[in-house]
């Protein structure tokens, strides 16, 4: 079994590129279905779904625009413990069909809050377009409209996807042992 050291773990390989490939071109195989007519907005999120965003949007046939978001943590001065921040979110969204592309979605709680924050942006529907999905994980209650492959509860890496930075650039996806 392939295995890489990121800082002081190791890590094995899980998920080969040519399932990640795969499952890339089903999730543009179901939008490209349900996009006939429509001029989407997709909205990635930053740092982790460059490298989907990148390979998925190539197969997307439709008219599109392509952004890209990031939320800015930091810790507050107050007891409030870390506080998120959106930024790059400058497109007019008005009556836009969106599809947030996230490489992961564990608890939820990142799509949840993006969700809220584009509650007041009068869009026409949004979509959300996942790589991987952590079902057991899930604590939310919206819909995950598009999921490339279903994961356990483990901490993985590559594929845009990282430990404390390293691994983002792999082209497999890697499993924490130990
Ligand atoms: P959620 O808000 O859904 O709990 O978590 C989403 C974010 O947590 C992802 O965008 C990703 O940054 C991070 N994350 C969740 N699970 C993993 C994982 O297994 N590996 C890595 N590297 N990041 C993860
Ligand atoms: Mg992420």
């Amino acid at each position: 079994m392939k295995k890489v050291t990121l800082h002081d773990k190791i890590f094995a390989l899980s998920i080969p590129d040519t399932e990640i490939q795969q499952a890339v071109e089903k999730v543009a195989a179901q939008i490209n279905k349900d996009m006939a007519g429509e001029t989407p907005v997709f909205v990635g999120l930053l740092n982790g779904a460059f490298m989907f965003a990148a390979d998925l949007l190539k197969l997307i046939e439709a008219p599109c625009e392509v952004s890209f978001i990031k939320y800015f943590s930091y810790a507050g001065t107050q007891s409030l413990g870390e506080v998120s921040e959106l930024i790059g979110l400058n497109t007019n969204l008005k009556n836009r069909t969106v599809i947030i592309l996230e490489d992961i979605i564990d608890t939820g709680l990142t799509i949840s809050r993006l969700l809220n924050d584009l509650q007041s942006k009068g869009l026409k529907q949004v979509k959300i377009a996942t790589l991987l999905f952590k079902p057991d994980a899930f604590k939310e209650n919206y819909a995950v409209d598009y999921i490339g492959i279903s994961i356990p509860n483990d901490f993985i890496v590559g594929y845009g996807l990282d430990y404390d930075e390293l691994g983002r650039n792999l082209k497999d996806i890697y499993t924490l042992v130990q």
